[in-house]
This record gives structure tokens, sequence and C-alpha cells, in this order.
């Protein structure tokens, strides 16, 4: 089976509308997709009304901004099977998105006073959707002012650096608990990028599946292949289900594919289903599943 359980939309930062996204997944045989944007499900009934039109699979997702209790460090959630209707859901990501607005136009703010003539509404145009520091980052890049995405991350949008501003924090034992009512599976997204070493890793999610982690993305294109497999034993010793996406922007954002950092997920059809099962809401079926 090939599946890609991690993909954004315009719906966030991503350059593919949801249809559109659904449609490549299709087309490049993909036999199932979640759909996961950041802090938002605008693009989910779209991808779910694509996905159904072309007899596709998939996982109605999204991706939570986190922070472990006690640290400032930015943890991503994945949330598999949620319910579009959800009240929680859209009441907490209605306050989300007023949080984002305002923290974008402090962000821009501070990238001006730095010099750069980069503005909010442009910024906000160009966002479409949820609005987040990686459209503030290709404005400075068309501007000119820095040569590329991830510079204008390192120089200035990365805590620590001079136009950062936190958003207000959600813990990952709320988040959990968020996507829990709303019908979902809790998956810890890309845990390489935590940049924490496999002992503290470990301590860190034995205390997360005590406040309602079910999973660990152990496949994306940010791990390379020991780490992966780690993850996937980590997640093995510790009854969690296993995923893996490639985390895909639209070519135009970064040179990712759908499909990418999926390489040596041997047992992809069975994590896959145990996925599916434990997922509340879905669309479609997955190959070989009877009607
Ligand atoms: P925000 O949700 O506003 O905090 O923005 C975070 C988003 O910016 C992430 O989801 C990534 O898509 C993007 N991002 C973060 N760091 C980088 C980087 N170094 N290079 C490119 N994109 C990044
Ligand atoms: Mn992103
Ligand atoms: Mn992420
Ligand atoms: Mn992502």
């Amino acid at each position: 089976m090939r599946a890609d359980l991690h993909v954004h939309t315009t719906a966030s930062d991503g350059a593919c509308t949801p249809g559109e996204v659904v449609s490549a997944a299709a087309q490049a045989g993909f036999d199932l997709l979640a759909v996961t944007d950041h802090d938002t499900i605008g693009g989910i009934r779209a991808a779910m009304a694509r996905a159904q039109e072309l007899g596709m699979a998939l996982l109605p997702g999204v991706e939570l901004s986190v922070v472990s209790a006690g640290s400032d460090r930015e943890i991503h959630l994945l949330g598999y099977g949620l319910h579009p209707d959800d009240p929680g859901l859209a009441a907490y990501f209605d306050r989300k998105e007023r949080e984002r607005e305002a923290r974008a136009q402090a962000m821009v703010e501070r990238v001006r006073a730095l010099g750069m003539d980069v503005r909010f509404e442009e910024v906000r145009a160009m966002a479409g959707g949820v609005i987040s520091r990686s459209h503030i980052a290709k404005r400075m890049v068309e501007l000119g002012c820095v040569g590329s995405v991830k510079e204008a991350f390192e120089r200035f949008l990365n805590p620590g650096r001079p136009a950062y501003v936190p958003r207000e924090a959600t813990t990952m034992a709320q988040g959990c608990a968020l996507l829990r009512a709303a019908g979902a599976v809790s998956v810890l997204a890309h845990p390489g990028l935590l940049r924490m070493g496999e002992t503290a890793l470990e301590a860190c999610v034995a205390e997360w599946q005590g406040q309602g982690l079910q999973g660990l993305e152990a496949f994306h294109p940010s791990h390379q292949a020991n780490h992966a497999r780690f993850l996937y034993g980590l997640a093995r010793r510790r009854g969690l289900l296993v995923t893996g996406g490639s985390d895909y922007h639209g070519e135009a954002m970064r040179p990712t594919h759908l499909g990418d950092g999926l390489a040596g997920w041997e047992s992809c059809d069975a994590d896959v289903r145990a996925l599916w099962h434990a997922a509340g809401t879905r669309c479609g079926r997955l190959p070989d599943e009877p009607i």
C-alpha cells in the first residue's frame, strides 16, 4: 500500500489546494492520504469531497502546535480521523486564528523595524488561510531581503532571533484531549526535529503517552534511516502506532514530493491499517478492505 500521512494545503502553508493535492496523490498511485494542515481543518471538507469523487481513502487530519509542560520547545502533534464538525475543534481553531493574526502583525512590525519593507496586508493576502511564519519568510524572499526561506528563519524568524514572537501555548495534554474529544488519534510529528538524544526522547515519549499520545511519526524526510529505525522500535516497545508522511508543502515551498521520506517503511500496510481502525472518521476505504 502507498500512503502519505502528512500533507499541507493552501488552508495553511501548502502551495496546492486540498482538491489539487488529493488529485495529485491519486494520480501518483497513493492509496491513502491524510491532510494535516497547521492549526486548521479549513481544507478538510474539500479534500474529503475530492477523495470521494476519486474513490480514494483519506484521513481527515490536522497538525497542532503544542508545548510540553515546563518547556518552551514547540512540538507538532498530528491528529488523525477527526470529526470536521466537532464544536470543540471549531472553537479552538477560531481562537488560534485570532492569535495567529495578532502574532503575525507583531512579527511583521519587528521585521519592518529591522529595515525590511514587508507589509502585513501583503503577507495576509499571500497566506489566504491560516497565516504563519512561512508566509512572512516568503515575502522577505520576494523583496530580496533574504536569499531563501531558510535564511529568513535562521536569521530572523526562529525562536531567539530578532523578529520571533511566541504563540500562546497549548500543552501536549490539552492537544491530545482536544483531539480525542473530536474522535481523533494523537501522533507525535517528526520527533527527529526535536533534536533530542534517544534517552531524553524516550523519557518524553513515555510522559506524553501518559498525557494521551498514541503514536509516533517514525518516517519523515528529516529522519535519517537509523533514527527512523530507533523511532520504529520505540513505538513498538511502547505499544504506540507508527506513521509516516512527507510533510509535503508543494514543490514551490520546499523541494519535497508526495511520499518523500518513507523509504524503509516496510510495515506500512499493517501500520496504516492499525491507524485507519483507531481513527474515528475516515473517507473511502483501504485496498482489500471489505465494503
Ligand atoms: P508558525 O506556525 O507560524 O510558527 O510557522 C512554522 C512553519 O514555518 C512550519 O510549519 C514550517 O512549515 C515553516 N518553517 C519553520 N522553520 C523553517 C525553516 N527553517 N525553513 C523553512 N520553513 C520553515
Ligand atoms: Mn508548514
Ligand atoms: Mn511540523
Ligand atoms: Mn507539517
